[in-house]
């Protein structure tokens, strides 16, 4: 019988599972205490005998994010790091420093589905999807490395995670628990490519984290080039669904905006885009494509970034330039996993010659 993840269940699981094993009722909430604290193995549960713990890893694993490679800016306080799963995949997350304090943008899955034309993740395939637990080792693997609480997460690192709703909602009920990491809803980011669906399913929620939109064109003919997601829901059902979710949660958009040079930010589709999101509580986040190899895109001059926002203001939309950190250590999500691959890939070609 295959070990049960028991990093992915809440504490009324445990408690349920334990107390129908014949576990004494507060050691669920002993052994939940220390799973949330990052321990490796169960052999650290240190107030434990050792008989239950050998009974624990008898029947459950947990599931850890071990430290692959670390890189550390010099231009500022951001930390990538890529991280080996249990079962030798591997995901990136980038800590930065924030002012309010340190943010964790972490991976959903391994590899990604929707192919944007501008990401790297999507060009090393998709393999998996992420357990609840390995979205929380991420944060737990570099929370212990840094030694400094980790206050904000986003979810914006390889994947999509609407890919992988059911995940991310536990992943989310566990990470915001009193018992655990307790990092509230107003503390998180869901980035999204625009899976509809679940944007209504998340909206229903009402949940009090933020949405981030992954807009990056003022129309159907620019993001279906750009999109394949585009493909399956245009930008007018996307934007009904935000205008929903506006509704039902109270809470403003924040929608992404990759400045990409001769392709999405001319005048005219500042126009169009302001025109698009009169309506919906939003704010656009305006962010200078990060060259992926491969692609042939070009970063937007400054001069266009600040033209771009200078329409969008007149027509009554906020938006901010983002700051690019890391920058030296290829900070953007997706490119260390590739390279890494495309590393072991020469290796192995070397070994075959
Ligand atoms: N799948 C989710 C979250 C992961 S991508 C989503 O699509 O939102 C995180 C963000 O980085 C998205 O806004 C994505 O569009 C953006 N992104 C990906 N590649 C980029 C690049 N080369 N330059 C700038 N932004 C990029």
């Amino acid at each position: 019988m295959s070990r049960k993840d028991i990093k992915s269940m809440t504490l009324p699981e445990i408690k349920q599972e334990f107390a129908a094993d014949g576990h004494a009722a507060f050691r669920a909430l002993q052994v939940y205490h220390w799973l949330h604290r990052g321990v490796t193995s169960f052999d650290e549960m240190s107030d434990l005998s050792k008989a239950f713990r050998q009974q624990l890893a008898e029947k459950y694993t947990i599931a850890n994010a071990v430290i692959e490679q670390k890189l550390e800016s010099k231009l500022d306080d951001t930390i990538k790091y890529l991280f080996r799963l249990n079962d030798g995949e591997f995901v990136e997350s980038v800590v930065m420093n924030y002012h309010h304090g340190r943010t964790i943008c972490i991976s959903t899955q391994v590899g990604c589905k929707m192919n944007c034309s501008f990401c790297a993740t999507g060009k090393s395939g998709y393999s998996r999807n992420l357990a609840p637990s390995e979205m929380l080792a991420q944060i737990q693997s570099a929370q212990l490395d840094i030694g400094v609480r980790i206050s904000n997460v986003v979810l914006m690192g390889m994947g999509e995670p609407l890919d992988n709703y059911d995940n991310v909602l536990r992943f989310l009920e566990l990470v915001s628990s009193e018992e655990g990491l307790n990092i509230g809803m107003r503390h998180i980011s869901l980035s999204t490519c625009g899976i509809v669906d679940k944007i209504y399913d998340l909206a229903d929620k009402k949940l009090q984290l933020t949405l981030s939109v992954s807009l990056h064109a003022p129309n159907d003919e620019i993001r279906s080039r750009t999109m394949p997601v585009n493909h399956r829901w245009g930008v007018e059902e996307l934007l009904k669904a935000c205008r929903y979710y506006n509704k039902q949660t109270g809470r403003r958009i924040s929608f992404e905006y990759a400045m990409i040079s001769g392709v999405n930010d001319s005048d005219a589709c500042a126009r169009e885009l302001a025109g698009r999101l009169k309506g919906t509580l939003s704010h656009v986040n305006l962010i200078p494509v990060n060259t992926v190899s491969g692609s042939g895109y070009k970063k937007s001059t400054t001069e266009r970034l600040q033209k771009f926002t200078r329409i969008l203001a007149n027509s009554g939309i906020t938006a901010t330039v983002r700051r690019t950190l890391g920058s030296d250590i290829n900070a953007s999500c997706g490119q260390l996993r590739r390279r890494y691959q495309e590393e072991v890939a020469d290796v192995e070609s070397l070994h075959q010659k």
